[in-house]
């Protein structure tokens, strides 16, 4: 199989799970037991906060370890949302802040920005919006598309966050592993990621919460400075800083690899486009995450290609990519990144994301090009029969 959805899901890395494994057997204390088990729990748990802290350019205190990247965006809004204040964010965010948007926006206190044809927000945006609404609280914008890889101008959004004195949260998820991140110096007050994207474990995440910054829990308990209830995820936090420590380490070789994997996806991608495709992912590199390709193919002659079945069939041939879309109640539905940089509906459902990770090769990318053309092209002549 070749694998090209990284930015759904990583493999754990052998040093990751060789650094879990422990606390899944013997090393089992619960971190706030006083005895010597307890001990060596709690040791492990703020050994793996401080070491993530010190990578980020942060303090330990900063550090909120939660139970998903999901968790930690629902935190951020959530916790500086609780009672009042209105939200600023991108149509074209990630479900764990547009979901909570949408939520609010019902009760009027969300903004909903639709973003650039590169699916990015521009600060110009967030200027007006912030002159417009003096309720905004929060701004959530991502730091890289999901789907698309566009990168977000965070140091503009926050100097205009810094003028209205409104709070910066990002979303981080596909950028830590590959930007160099130092607090000291991106001026957000909030930032959430994910170990399952850096080749860590599922079911970890972190909430960079600023000095200062108060927040109201969405889980109250005694963990985790009051901050986030619940008996900590020993193992999983341990994999999450050993997969951040890594990641941090080999960040510059994996950069050049995923930029590499990236051309070789653009210098390849002309039978596709003659078939209909069209890059959605901004070509410029300065502008992109660069794990991240998306071709959106729109209908020919009337008629539409299948989304589904795109990637069904890639998949039996052996290559697993993704829709972007969410797939909900069995049906693919029309990608909301894509419908919001102002793709028509068919188009945006009949999109292939492609995620490259730290395995792949270019003989992969060749034969992904390869099966992804013949398979378009049949679908086509089907279609047109
Ligand atoms: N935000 C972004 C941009 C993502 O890509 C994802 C996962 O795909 C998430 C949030 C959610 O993270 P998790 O899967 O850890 O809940």
């Amino acid at each position: 199989m070749i694998y090209l959805d990284h930015a759904a899901t990583t493999p754990v890395d052998p040093r990751v799970l060789d650094a879990m494994l422990p606390f899944l057997s013997e090393s089992f204390g619960n971190p706030s037991s006083v005895h010597g088990m307890g001990r060596r729990a709690r040791v492990a748990v703020e050994d793996a906060r401080s070491s993530i802290a010190s990578a980020l350019g942060a303090e330990p205190s900063e550090i909120v370890f939660t139970g998903s990247g999901t968790e930690s965006d629902a935190l951020a809004v959530s916790g500086l949302l609780h009672t009042q204040g209105t939200l600023l964010t991108s149509a074209a965010e990630h479900e764990a802040i547009l979901k909570p948007a949408r939520h609010l926006e019902a009760s009027g206190r969300a903004v909903i920005l639709e973003p650039s044809p590169s699916g990015s927000v521009t600060a110009d945006q967030v200027s007006t919006a912030l002159r417009g609404n003096p309720e905004i609280r929060l701004a959530s914008f991502m730091y890289a598309n999901n789907e698309v890889g566009s990168v977000t101008d965070l140091q503009g959004i926050a100097a205009c966050c810094a003028r209205h004195g409104v709070m910066l949260h990002t979303d981080a998820v596909q950028a830590v592993g590959l930007v160099d991140f130092d607090l000291a110096r991106l001026p957000v007050d909030l930032l959430s990621f994910s170990a399952h994207k850096i080749n860590g474990p599922k079911g970890i995440g972190v909430l960079f919460i600023r000095g200062g910054v108060e927040i109201d829990p969405l889980i109250r308990g005694a963990q985790e400075r009051g901050r986030r209830g619940g008996t900590e995820n020993v193992a999983g936090i341990v994999g999450m800083a050993r997969a951040f420590e890594i990641a941090s380490q080999e960040r510059l070789d994996r950069l050049q690899q995923a930029l590499a994997l990236r051309r070789r996806i653009l210098d390849g991608i002309a039978p596709l486009q003659d078939l209909g495709g069209v890059l959605v992912t901004p070509e410029d590199e300065s502008q992109v995450m660069p794990h991240i390709v998306n071709v959106a193919f729109g209908p020919v002659e009337g008629r539409a290609l299948d989304g589904e079945m795109l990637i069904l069939n890639l998949d039996m041939e052996g290559v697993a990519v993704s829709a972007g879309s969410a797939c909900s109640s069995g049906a693919l539905e029309p990608s909301h990144v894509l419908l919001a940089m102002g793709l028509d509906r068919e188009t945006s459902s009949a999109a292939l994301r492609i995620s490259t990770g730290l395995h792949n090769t270019f003989d992969e990318i060749d034969r992904m090009l390869e099966v992804a053309t013949t398979v378009v092209r049949r679908m086509r002549r089907l279609a047109a029969a």
